[in-house]
């Protein structure tokens, strides 16, 4: 569609559903924050066109022999946004709702992340469209074996190091490893993956490290606020890995989580829902909280717009939408998940007075043990779990006091201030490499 302008100029007009769409797009939400950093730094324009754009997009089309005997193909990425700082780093999702789009996205939110915590990586992100609950552990480990066998190539402890992400976990990795391991003549090659368990070369720490990087950040702003976490009450979106360990931690740290949720839908109890139970139940339910009876009833929008002091979205991009934001009555947001919320929801947020710490901060406590795994294998020394806890702790507070002296310094928020920090230590570090 299109129509003339008062030049007589022919100008696209966008429907309503086509802008919808556009920012239902994760990419667009990050190519937004990342093209309003750029301006403030005055990036030029061969440096954005750089950074705009993923660096790799590897995709594959993996056979894998179902149990019933059917042969079924699964599409499969691997997009590394950039190594200008340090080899690609990033999880790898498995999800229904997996597309090429959302694995660019979060690829270069890995590339921001890396940068805003300090940590010498790039960014990448790998994906797979699948039903993991649906499938049986011998299905999932041929997948994994046939998506590391399509990105051997791709994979390297100095080059692209996979770790989990939303439906993965130690148990993929360490397929990842072995596999590897042994497209390497045998050699064995931890540095490659991290998230592994503890037997393979894994870290302590690294499964609950990004629900307690989560929850370290929001005592560090309650702290700059004045506030004691004592008695301030808190919703969790999500009942990952990220979701449920952020729940334990809020509520050990005396914050009432009441309200949590997953994708068949939420919980209420205003005295506190008490997560190790929600935990069993979920163990014990094919990892879903359906039928859980430990609060009352509530669906994911009615979450997000309670009346509590701390919000934390740990499941999918683009949850808090200018539609919803409005109503939004919690004070702080801990962004859990990567990209929980539209670009067009921040000046909305912002003008609410609405404290957000944004996911590129709040989130990187996992990606942080991944990196003091990475270190330990390099090594092949391994540290107790209290000098991985300290060394992650200093890390993510030091980032965390960096964004929030620049956010003060500039009078941006603090997502903007996260943005501007890791786009100038990534454009450094690229015009440093050289003309391409
Ligand atoms: N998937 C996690 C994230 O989004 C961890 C990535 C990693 O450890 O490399 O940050």
């Amino acid at each position: 569609m299109s129509r003339k302008n008062k030049d007589g100029m022919i100008e696209p007009v966008v429907s309503a559903e086509a802008l919808a769409a556009q920012s239902a797009d994760p990419y667009a939400s990050m190519l937004s924050r990342f093209h309003a950093a750029s301006d403030r730094l005055g990036l030029s324009p061969d440096e954005r066109e750089v950074l705009s754009r993923p660096s790799e997009i590897h995709i594959a089309y993996l056979p894998v022999a179902m149990d019933d005997g059917s042969v079924r193909v699964f599409e499969a990425y691997r997009v590394i946004h950039s190594r200008a700082l340090g080899p690609g780093k990033g999880g790898i999702r498995y999800a229904a709702e997996v597309n090429m789009r959302e694995v660019m996205a979060l690829a270069a939110w890995m590339t921001w992340k890396c940068a805003v915590v300090n940590i010498p990586y790039g960014g990448a992100k790998g994906g797979i469209t699948c039903e993991p609950k649906k499938m049986s552990v011998g299905e999932l480990e041929r997948l994994t074996r046939a998506y590391t066998r399509a990105m051997s190539d791709v994979f390297g402890p100095d080059k692209d190091i996979p770790a989990p992400d939303m439906g993965t976990s130690a148990r993929e990795m360490a397929w990842i490893v072995d596999e590897y391991s042994r497209l390497h003549r045998g050699n064995y090659i931890p540095a490659v993956v991290t998230g592994k368990p503890l037997e393979l070369g894994g870290s302590k720490g690294r499964v609950e490290a990004t629900g307690r990087g989560v929850t370290t950040v929001i005592l560090q702003a309650l702290q700059r606020m004045d506030r004691r976490p004592e008695g301030l009450t808190a919703a969790v979106q999500g009942f990952g890995n990220v979701g449920s360990i952020t729940a334990k931690y809020l509520s050990q740290n005396g914050i009432r989580v009441v309200a949590i949720s997953d994708k068949t839908g939420g919980f209420y109890n205003e005295n506190g829902i008490l997560i190790h139970q929600a935990i069993q139940y979920r163990d014990a339910h094919s990892g879903f909280l359906e039928g859980f009876k430990g609060g009352d009833r509530i669906s994911n929008e009615e979450l997000l717009t309670l009346g509590v002091d701390i919000l934390v979205p740990a499941a999918l991009e683009d949850q808090i939408t200018p539609q919803n934001a409005p109503h939004i009555k919690a004070w702080l947001i801990a962004e859990g998940a990567n990209g929980p919320t539209m670009a067009e929801a921040d000046p909305i947020l912002q003008d609410k007075g609405i404290t957000v710490i944004p996911d590129i901060l709040a989130n990187a406590g996992g990606v942080i043990v991944s990196y003091y795994e990475w270190v330990q294998n390099r090594r092949g020394h391994y540290y107790t779990e209290t000098e991985v806890q300290d060394r992650a702790d200093h890390t993510i507070k030091q980032a965390f006091d960096d964004v929030f002296t620049r956010a003060a310094a500039q009078k941006v928020s603090l997502r903007e201030a996260a943005y501007l920090i890791a786009v100038e230590r990534t454009v450094r570090a690229l015009r440093m490499h050289g003309r391409y």
